[in-house]
C-alpha cells in the first residue's frame, strides 16, 4: 500500500512524499532542506530514511532545495538528461548526487519501481511519475500546459493521482501578471486551468482512478475552493465521483487513503 503526502505544493514549492512502509522516496525538493526536513519529521521521518529522489523539471520551485540536501546527506538525485543539463551544472554538491537518465526511464528502489512519462511544460523536460510498490499505484503529473493522451493513459493506471489545477481563466486574465507572463501560462507549454484540470478528472474518475489530488495551485490566478468547485461540479454533471482534494502550499496534505 502506497501513502502519499504533499509537503508542499504550489508556484512558491513542490516536494511530494511518498512511502510503500519500506521504501521512502521524494519527488522533487522545491523547498529549502531545513522546510523539507521539519516537513518530514512532522510525519514522524526524515532525510537520513529518503532513499532516493526523483525530478520532474529544471525551474526553482522544484529543485531549489537540492544543493544543500546533496551537500548534507547521501541521496541519488534522479533527472532526466535535458534538466540535468541545465540544473546540474552550477552545482557543487548536487553534481555528486545527480543521476542522469534517458527521458524514459524507470528505476527500482527497495521495493517500488518509479517509472517516468513525459509532461508538456516549457522547460527543457517535464516528467511525470508512476511509483508502484506490486499492489498499488500513485501518479503525479504537475507544470502541464496541456493534457497529452500518452500522460490520461499512464496516470489511469493509478489508483491516486497529484495533477495540477493551476489557475482559474478570468483570474489570470483579470489579474496582476504581465501579458507575456498571462500567455506564457496560457500556452500550450505553461500550466493547466482549473477547466482543462476538471475536464482530465472526469476523464480519470470515469477510467478507475479513485482519489485526484489538485496541486501546483496558483497563489495569484487561483483559490482552492473555486478549483474544487469546478472540478467537483463537472463530475457532478457527468455522475462521476472521486476522493477529491486540493494540496497545501504550506502543509503536508494525505493523497492517498
Ligand atoms: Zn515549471
Ligand atoms: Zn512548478
Amino acid at each position: 500500500m502506497i501513502t502519499a503526502y504533499t509537503l508542499f505544493s504550489g508556484s512558491t514549492g513542490n516536494c511530494t512524499y511518498i512511502t510503500s512502509g519500506k521504501t521512502e522516496i521524494l519527488i522533487d525538493a522545491g523547498k529549502s532542506c531545513l522546510a523539507i526536513e521539519r516537513a518530514l519529521n512532522h510525519l514522524g521521518t526524515s532525510l537520513s530514511n529518503i532513499s532516493d529522489i526523483f525530478v520532474t523539471h529544471e525551474h526553482s520551485d522544484h529543485i531549489c532545495g537540492l544543493e544543500v540536501i546533496s551537500k548534507k546527506y547521501n541521496i541519488p538525485v534522479h533527472f532526466a538528461y535535458p534538466s540535468y543539463d541545465k540544473a546540474v551544472i552550477n552545482g557543487t554538491y548536487l553534481k555528486r548526487s545527480a543521476v542522469r537518465h534517458e527521458i524514459f526511464f524507470e528505476k527500482k528502489v527497495g521495493d517500488v519501481t518509479v517509472k517516468s512519462f513525459k509532461v508538456p511544460h516549457d522547460s527543457m523536460q517535464n516528467l511525470g511519475y508512476i511509483v508502484d510498490d506490486g499492489e498499488d499505484t500513485f501518479g503525479t503529473a504537475t507544470d502541464m500546459g496541456h493534457v497529452t493522451e500518452e500522460l490520461a493513459i499512464e496516470l489511469i493506471k493509478c489508483r491516486c493521482v497529484l495533477i495540477e489545477a493551476n489557475h482559474d481563466k478570468q483570474m489570470l486574465k483579470n489579474g496582476p501578471y504581465p501579458q507575456f507572463l498571462k500567455e506564457r501560462i496560457l500556452s500550450p507549454y505553461g500550466h493547466l486551468s482549473n477547466e482543462n484540470c476538471a475536464r482530465l478528472t472526469c476523464f480519470l474518475a470515469d477510467n478507475g482512478v479513485k482519489c485526484v489530488t489538485l496541486g501546483h495551485l496558483s497563489k495569484e490566478n487561483n483559490l482552492p475552493k473555486l478549483a474544487y468547485d469546478e472540478v467537483s461540479n463537472l463530475l457532478c454533471n457527468n455522475g462521476l465521483c472521486v476522493d477529491l482534494k486540493v494540496a497545501s502550499p504550506e502543509e503536508a496534505v494525505l493523497l492517498t487513503r
